[in-house]
């Protein structure tokens, strides 16, 4: 009955009393649809874990980073591009509450089904290991653009060729300019193919 998460770190090594403290460095698979709008990281690429764990009254708190490698399509011209993210971590992991016996006691907060608008609770201590999946998304939401940029003075696209432009500010030059040329010449093309002219229907 092993539910142990593949972003799960193994936090036995950590003594319990506050102020402790355990560096752990490892490498973990990216959970899946770890993205924002245009850019993602990597399904099934590894991760690099550098965090400090701390002993504190309530919990484990983590802080330290990700490296993680991300892949995303430039917002103006649409290239795939790759580069590799450092993503901050921090989150407080809470001993789960425990009941005059010390068996765990289900926590407030802990049932999700019910989607109300409460704080989300913080992500508990389990059985000698702390899942990173839920800081990790935080981290990499906050951290990718939200339109990457092949390189900053990516030009993109001409609207009216789909040649790629040398700057942003300078669209070229076309035979006919004219939008509405342009606007006749598609008119033209579409009839020569007979396409019917449906579309023009009011
Ligand atoms: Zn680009
Ligand atoms: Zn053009």
């Amino acid at each position: 009955m092993s539910d142990v998460a593949a972003t799960a770190i193994d936090v036995s090594r950590l003594p319990r009393s506050p102020g402790s403290v355990l560096e752990v460095s490892t490498r973990l698979p990216a959970p899946a649809d770890l993205s924002v709008a245009m850019a993602r990281v990597v399904p099934g690429s590894m991760i690099d874990v550098d965090v400090t764990l701390e002993s504190v009254v309530e919990g484990i708190w983590m802080s330290g980073t990700a490296d993680v490698e991300v892949s995303a399509e430039c917002s103006r011209c649409l290239d795939p591009i790759e580069w590799s993210e450092t993503v901050e971590l921090e989150q407080l992991f809470v001993y789960p509450a425990t009941d005059a016996s010390g068996a765990i006691v289900a926590s407030a907060g802990a049932d999700e089904a019910d989607g109300g608008d409460v704080d989300e609770p913080e992500p508990e201590v389990h059985e000698d290991t702390i899942d990173i999946e839920g800081p990790l998304r935080d981290a990499v939401v906050l951290s990718l653009p939200l339109a990457p940029l092949c390189s900053p003075d990516c030009g993109g696209i001409c609207a009216q060729c789909g040649e790629r432009l040398e700057s942003i500010d300078a669209p070229h030059d076309h035979p006919s300019t004219d939008p509405r040329w342009a606007a006749l010449e598609a008119l033209l093309e579409d009839a020569e193919q007979g396409v019917s002219e449906d579309e023009r229907e009011r």
